[in-house]
């Protein structure tokens, strides 16, 4: 969702002539665009802004948006006096403004309101893929996990409208883009806050699918509890939707879950699972998983690494749990010690690489279809990903960048799998 914020504000500012430069030094104008998910992202910003606050960058313009930019607001004036703006996740369309205003007073500007401006241009953003895009469709978050900053940091859910995700991924095709990611906190919520337009994120995803040239459809991120069976069978139906699916569980225990405020139990979960595979048999799973949550037991964690062992997810992103400011977990006693979070984490990291490993191995021989998008970093190899996004390089020309190729795997390096195109 940031890189794709990022995108648009790079799109603005490429409209007033200024061009993107991927060098601190050379830069005039230096803009952090920041995560506070969770404090390790924003401790390295704030070491960052405290190194520019000790000269490094004293004729720069520095900007700080983002969700630190909703989280933090004026205390980062206070806290770091060279800091130029604080533009927050709903202002971003107001970036040339605020600029103009530093420019001309010469004061600190602080823009965060809470509600997002609804016709947000997005056809503005500059990417840097000329392939893949991610295009937003809903923003916000109204689920209050109770670990979670995003609703307060991105506030309330608000859809957008189909005719701009439309237009913009045909567009996108146009352009010669392939793949598209659909973005939002909760993608399967789409449309519900907008019941007059009579179109929820299935039927979305069936008027995507009629782009011509559109390769792949992929979306992220969704939480259970949103995922119909509608949404199970057009993904089993429609060509263009990748058979990977991002369906956070966090926790496997149903206490620590009713504590996280995940509205849904270990089992109601399995039951999704179950109907998933009864729907789609190929399709391949992904997760978020916090552990250390606090009063997690190390019962409870075994809970979360059987449910990992038996549902085998082939992408998963495992945090420990890192207390948020404003959150509701916050206020209650973080009684896992640091040492005890990190073995965890470690345990369900090796479990992870373990299936992984396992994963690869199961693929050697079988055929995928991978989208071919550049050259491997050793320049003998051309890279793409399957519709599982599981990584695939293979010898082959240039030209066959941006097309479909079907692979024969034989061998596999780290998480690379290695194969041949079949002809
Ligand atoms: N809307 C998505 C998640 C978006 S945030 C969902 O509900 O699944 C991305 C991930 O960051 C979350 O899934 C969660 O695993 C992790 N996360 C969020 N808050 C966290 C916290 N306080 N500590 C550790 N991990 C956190
Ligand atoms: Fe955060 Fe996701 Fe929960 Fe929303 S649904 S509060 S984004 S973890």
């Amino acid at each position: 969702m940031n890189e794709l914020d990022s995108e648009i504000m790079i799109g603005q500012l490429a409209n007033r002539g200024l061009t993107r430069t991927y060098s601190e030094d050379d830069a005039d104008l230096l803009i952090y665009n920041t995560c506070s998910i969770r404090d390790l992202a924003e401790r390295k910003v704030m070491g960052k802004l405290g190194q520019l606050g000790r000269g490094k960058k004293k004729n720069s313009i520095i900007g700080i948006t983002g969700c630190m930019a909703m989280a933090k607001k004026e205390s980062l004036f206070r806290k770091f006096p060279h800091l130029d703006f604080v533009v927050g996740t709903n202002n971003i369309t107001d970036l040339n403004s605020v600029l103009d205003e530093v420019l001309y007073t010469d004061k600190q500007i602080l823009k965060t309101d809470t509600k997002y401006e609804e016709n947000l241009d997005y056809m503005i953003a500059k990417r840097d893929d000329n392939l893949k895009a991610y295009v937003s469709i809903i923003r916000g978050c109204d689920k209050f996990c109770t670990y979670c900053v995003v609703p307060y940091t991105r506030g309330q859910e608000v859809s957008r409208h189909p005719d701009s995700i439309v237009e913009e991924c045909k567009k996108l095709v146009d352009d010669g883009y392939k793949e598209i990611t659909l973005l939002g906190q909760n993608v399967n919520s789409y449309g519900k806050d907008k019941p007059e337009w009579n179109c929820l994120f299935h039927d979305l995803l069936y008027k995507l699918d009629q782009i011509k040239g559109l390769y792949r459809v992929r979306f992220m991120t969704s939480h259970p509890i949103d995922i119909t069976e509608d949404l199970m069978y057009a993904i089993r139906d429609l060509p263009s939707l990748c058979d990977l699916i991002h369906f956070p569980i966090q926790a496997g225990s149903s206490r620590i879950l009713r504590k996280m405020h995940r509205i849904y139990t270990k089992e109601q979960y399995l039951e999704k699972v179950a109907k998933i595979k009864e729907i789609i048999p190929n399709a391949s799973l992904g997760t978020d998983i916090i552990v250390g949550f606090p009063t997690e037991t190390e019962e409870e964690f075994l809970e979360t690494y059987n449910v990992f062992k038996d549902i085998r997810y082939s992408v998963a992103f495992i945090y420990t749990y890192s207390p948020r400011k404003g959150t509701p977990a916050m206020r209650w006693k973080d009684n896992v010690p640091q040492e005890v979070k990190d073995d965890r984490l470690h345990r369900l990291m090796e479990l992870y690489n373990q299936i992984g490993s396992e994963q690869r191995q199961e693929m050697l021989g079988s055929t995928v279809e991978v989208l071919v998008d550049r050259f491997n970093r050793d320049n003998e190899h051309l890279r793409g990903r399957t519709s599982c996004w599981k990584k695939v390089i293979f010898k082959g020309s240039e030209n066959l960048i941006g097309t479909l190729q079907k692979i024969k795997i034989h061998s596999f390096s780290h998480q690379t799998l290695i194969g041949e195109i079949i002809k």
